[in-house]
């Protein structure tokens, strides 16, 4: 299986054959497919199986296609992730496979000064990264609108209740548009965390590795 067989676009094939992927991971070739179709998602894996990628890759692709206009822009997609750490991880993968997608992503976590961070998105993103908390803060600031957003990823969502986090998740997917395209995703499914993916996802399909 390659990566011209999911049916990627050009700019996505170019950026991840600088990367030097072959080949995509058994989750990618399950989730890229049906994400392109619109499809939302519960995914069962773990990180080191390519996950980021599995999401990454099809937002991406989803929000090329439409024209990206100069000023300011909405943000289209949100990435909710409990650390900082994955936080910056992820804003590395949309760096590497979006670099000739003319979409622009920015992150934002907890624990430092905001200052930069609203600085940075002052003018708008098409995708934003973002831990539960700091998401909330700079919502109820103005600094942030999600009334347009089209893709939603939850990440880790299982440790997003173990650290406390589920309540500000919940209090953001509140503020998102009811119509919209959700990849959900948990290393386990606690009775929590099912309800929660019952709550969200449309007839969602699911994947496992
Ligand atoms: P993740 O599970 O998203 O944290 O990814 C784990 C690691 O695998 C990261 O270092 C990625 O850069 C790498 N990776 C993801 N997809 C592929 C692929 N299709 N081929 C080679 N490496 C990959």
């Amino acid at each position: 299986m390659t990566f011209e067989q999911l049916g990627l676009i050009e700019p996505i094939l170019k950026a991840l054959k600088t990367e030097g992927y072959t080949s995509p991971t058994p989750i990618q070739q399950q989730a890229i497919p049906v994400a392109l179709q619109g499809k939302d998602i519960l995914g069962c894996a773990q990180t080191g199986t390519g996950k980021t990628a599995a999401f990454a890759i099809p937002m991406l692709q989803t929000l090329s296609k439409e024209k990206i206009t100069k000023g300011y822009r909405y943000t289209r997609g949100l990435i909710l992730t409990p650390t900082r750490e994955l936080a910056v991880q992820i804003d590395e993968s949309f760096t590497a496979y979006g670099r000739h997608t003319g979409l622009q992503h920015e992150v934002i976590f907890g624990g430092v000064p905001q200052t930069q961070q609203v600085l940075s998105i002052r003018n708008g993103v098409d995708i934003l990264i973002a831990t539960p908390g700091r998401l909330l803060d700079l919502i109820d600031q103005g600094h942030v609108h999600l009334d347009y957003l089209e893709m939603f990823v939850l990440d880790e969502a299982d440790r997003m209740l173990d650290m406390g986090f589920i309540n500000d998740v919940k209090k953001v997917i509140r503020l998102l548009p009811k119509q919209k395209q959700t990849l959900f995703f948990s290393a386990t499914m606690p009775p929590q965390i099912q309800n929660l993916a019952n709550a969200l996802l449309q007839q969602p399909e699911q994947i496992e590795v």
